[in-house]
């Protein structure tokens, strides 16, 4: 159970609108709402419900584990699991229905040994390595591996229902690297139409691509950060979308110290004049980087703040000046902008990092509150 004092706010509605807008966006293709790492903190569960009521028709995860999490709370949408290291469940996997991206030869294979050991095929979906250099089947290696699959597919043992790729730097619009990605991966579509797939579903797109490349929607678009309402490109601002996290603490005290108090571990910030310091019961400890030590704003008191001095693990400190507050009052980390409050995004460009860190790394002891 965790403690009393701190929340994220989750506002499912606004991941369901969000999910919708990016639908629109995404004229005719179908989306895959991105739930893994826990639904980028929001919670998974509730977090691929609510993209599923904003028109989401499929789901994506990192691991199997998280996809049979899925399927154990009922969730029935069909659902891509993209990161298959050695020892992955492929059995529970292809036993419940869970597709798989297929980013190596050696996958290719422990996937269909896994469909003949459940006797019945495996779904998968062929990842294309177009220039991120990460997961996906290079350029070199395409040619037999889309050759593999074929012949796997002509066997029975499984059925290739997806190719897909995805982008190195999509949310930085005009890089270089974009164009080449985008012919490299109709290359490799082209490739593997002439090895005999016809993969009902071709996709590219996560949110960047989603909101600024309507050539690479295809059929299908996998938006993660942009359906709980962060824009993935920095500095830009798109209509209709909404923050769903809110995290925010109940303030444990506020107390009167004299003019040349040195705060928190490291005496890393003084006060310059009496003050009134509050004290945020929420630390590095639930994903409150320790970066935003006298760096990053929270609201409280009706007004932003920067956090004064050293972020612990339970706890910061933030110098109210003159100003008042009581125990018990909120202080907002990050939530909507529109409502006064710091965004993620805020704190994403003073810590040298990107939204996506801030909202998943809130931890467990940080209640999910749903609304
Ligand atoms: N597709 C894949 C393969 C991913 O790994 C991710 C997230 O990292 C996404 C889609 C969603 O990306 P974004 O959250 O930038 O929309």
């Amino acid at each position: 159970m965790p403690p009393n004092s701190a929340e994220a706010r989750v506002d499912l509605g606004a991941i369901a609108e969000n999910t919708a807008l990016l639908a629109r966006r995404a004229g005719g293709a179908e989306v895959m709402g991105v739930v893994k790492a826990d639904g980028y903190g929001h919670g998974m569960l509730p977090a691929a419900r609510a993209v599923l009521a904003g028109g989401a028709t499929w789901l994506g995860t990192a691991f199997v584990e998280e996809a049979l999490e899925l399927r154990a709370a009922g969730i029935t949408a069909p659902t891509v699991a993209w990161i298959l290291p050695p020892g992955a469940p492929l059995g529970a996997a292809v036993a419940a229905g869970i597709e798989l991206g297929v980013s190596a030869g050696h996958v290719l294979d422990d996937v269909v040994r896994a469909a003949r050991a459940e006797g019945r095929p495996a779904r998968v979906h062929l990842k294309a390595d177009t220039g991120l250099n990460r997961g996906g089947v290079t350029a070199d290696d395409w040619p037999a591996l889309t050759a593999a699959a074929a012949a796997a597919e002509a066997s029975g043992e499984i059925e290739v229902t997806g190719v897909f790729s995805h982008f190195a730097c999509a949310d930085e619009p005009g890089h270089p690297s974009i164009a080449g990605q985008i012919s490299a991966f109709a290359q490799a579509l082209e490739i593997a139409e002439k090895a005999g797939l016809r993969p009902r579903v071709r996709h590219f797109a996560n949110s960047a691509a989603t909101l600024t490349l309507p050539e690479t929607h295809y059929d299908l678009v996998r938006p993660g950060i942009a359906s709980y309402g962060l824009c993935p490109i920095p500095g830009m601002d798109v209509p209709g979308l909404r923050p769903a996290m809110t995290m925010r603490a109940r303030l444990a005290l506020v107390k009167r110290v004299p003019a040349g108090s040195g705060v928190s571990y490291g005496h890393r910030y003084t006060t310059a004049a009496p003050a009134n310091l509050a004290l945020v019961p929420v630390g590095y400890g639930d994903g409150v980087p320790r970066a935003a030590t006298n760096t990053a704003e929270v609201l409280v008191a009706g007004r932003r703040r920067t956090i004064s001095g050293t972020v612990c693990m339970d706890q910061f400190v933030v110098d109210l000046g003159d100003d008042t507050a009581e125990p018990g009052e909120w202080a907002v980390l990050f939530g909507d902008p529109a409502r006064g409050e710091p965004s993620a995004q805020d704190w994403a460009r003073l810590l040298g990092t990107i939204p996506y860190e801030i909202v998943t790394r809130v931890g467990p002891r940080v209640a999910r509150a749903y609304t």
